[in-house]
């Protein structure tokens, strides 16, 4: 069955990096456009805590054509029926939960998780159903062949991974919609957020660059994708910023493949400010040539899973 048909599965690329600044969304985001040349593509921004893939494409906010709002389980005591058991208290590995001294149990709502334990261990049925904004998801066309679907958790919410979980849903149902190539810009870092947002994907490239810190982050990110057995690819962003020898000695060590070297291009900074992306409006930069080279390996790798 060929890629594309609304019932086959498409290649999932992963755009993942260590630690934040590295240029991973700058390079999934394009890297997208790229491919939305010839396949169609969706982008998956899972940085939810700060999500800038949107910006970064330059398209407006009022072109978004469908929002879901995403709200916890919270617990809501009626006081009338509860016999000050202690039973819900106890249940809550969260310690969400006090027993005052009078009245009914009180909740430290940015404690609960949302796993209605309390509820199911209630005696009287004193728990109802509440809940809270907790944010927000979006689906939004950046061309005729791109879509871009990410959230967004409120301020102060802590827990990305639930919001995360939401968008990986929604992924499933959108991603159906005969989409060829899904590239998922995964949170920086090394933690369970990315670990779940690369968990099935067909691949993963870890954007790195020549510095002490991009050395540090890469080897736990190659970590990560070795512990999920997942086939990787290293891309050397500002490449000529610092000595790609030590990334080069941190691949052959790994097993995995430098792909491509992106050198430090200067306009890179200007499609930012500009919210310009390089592929559309700096077709000549040398980011743009590095990134297309990428794109041409990638597309080759990927060929002939997709007839
Ligand atoms: S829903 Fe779970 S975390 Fe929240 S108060 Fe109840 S038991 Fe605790
Ligand atoms: S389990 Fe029910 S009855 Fe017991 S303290 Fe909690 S709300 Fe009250």
């Amino acid at each position: 069955m060929a890629a594309g048909d609304a019932n086959s599965k498409p290649i999932q690329i992963a755009v993942t990096g260590g630690k934040g600044g590295t240029g991973k969304t700058t390079v999934a985001l394009n890297l997208s456009l790229l491919f939305s040349r010839d396949f169609k593509t969706l982008i998956l921004d899972y940085d939810v805590e700060n999500p800038n893939a949107l910006i970064l494409s330059g398209i407006e906010q009022d072109k978004i054509t469908f929002s879901r709002k995403v709200y916890q389980f919270i617990p809501v005591f009626k006081g009338d029926k509860c016999v000050r058991c202690g039973a819900c208290v106890n249940a809550c590995n969260s310690n969400a939960l006090l027993l005052p001294r009078e009245g009914p149990p009180t909740l430290f709502e940015n404690l609960c998780e949302g796993c209605r334990a309390c509820k199911l261990v209630c005696p009287t049925d004193a728990i109802e159903d509440g809940r809270k904004l907790i944010g927000e998801m979006h689906r939004v066309p950046l061309t005729d062949s791109l879509e871009l679907l990410y959230a967004e958790i409120v301020p102060g919410f802590e827990k990305s991974g639930y919001m995360a979980m939401h968008l990986r849903r929604l992924e499933k149902t959108v991603s159906r919609e005969g989409f060829e190539i899904l590239v998922v810009d995964t949170a920086p870092g090394a933690h369970c957020d990315v670990l779940r947002a690369l968990m099935g994907r067909n691949m993963a490239l870890l954007v790195t660059e020549p510095t002490p810190f991009g050395e540090h982050d890469l080897r736990l990110i190659i970590d990560l994708v070795k512990l999920i057995g997942l086939e990787s690819y290293i891309v050397i962003n500002r490449s000529n910023i610092g000595d790609t020898s030590r990334i080069y000695n941190i691949a052959d060590k790994s097993g995995i493949e430098v792909i491509g070297e992106i050198p430090f291009d200067e306009e890179v900074f200007k499609s930012h400010v500009h919210s310009k992306p390089m592929v559309l409006h700096y077709p000549d930069s040398s980011f743009t040539r590095a990134l297309t080279e990428i794109y041409g390996k990638l597309k080759k790798i990927i060929g002939d899973r997709l007839k």
